[in-house]
């Protein structure tokens, strides 16, 4: 499965929509061994096609530069098809590289409605994930943090001590 944020998965969108009718793509990053993607990197689409893709070497060798001084991997690798569903073409398949990465597709073949699925591609074998948005007023961790906060107890204790 695949947990991501609302804004960053509106932020793939939105690019999407903007390169369109060319494919869109892109990563986003976060910390090493996390599988948690954070930082949203979109990428110039080398190839400026409306059937194909592929990252601009120069600017590859530079994002994945800056991940390593940050200690992150690209947990999502993402592109768009424009003119198809958003499932895996067999170039996508030959060129997939990373097991570990959430290969994210958006179709925007519909101008109305998105269409957003995840894949793993593992030896060359595309296995569909669920994917999960998560709101960041809905953040479990935010939910638990706040709660502690405003804990009465947590305040009494503070007061008389
Ligand atoms: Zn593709």
């Amino acid at each position: 499965m695949l947990s991501i944020g609302r804004e960053i998965v509106d932020a793939i969108v939105a690019h999407a929509r903007r390169d369109h009718p060319d494919e869109a793509c892109g990563i986003v990053a976060g910390p090493a061994g996390s599988d948690t993607p954070t930082r949203h990197i979109p990428m110039d689409n080398a190839e400026r096609s409306m059937t194909f893709f592929s990252f601009d070497p120069a600017e590859q060798f530079r994002v994945w530069a800056r991940m390593d001084e940050r200690d992150e991997e690209p947990v999502v690798i993402y592109h768009s098809h424009t003119a198809t569903e958003a499932y895996p073409s067999r170039t996508d398949i030959e060129i997939a590289g990373y097991p570990d990465a959430h290969y994210l597709l958006v179709s925007t073949r519909d101008p109305a409605t998105t269409e957003i699925r995840s894949f793993r591609i593992v030896d060359k074998t595309v296995t569909e994930e669920p994917v999960r948005i998560l709101d960041a007023s809905v953040d479990p961790v935010a939910v638990t943090t706040y709660m502690f906060g405003q804990s009465p107890t947590t305040v009494d204790y503070e007061c008389s001590a």
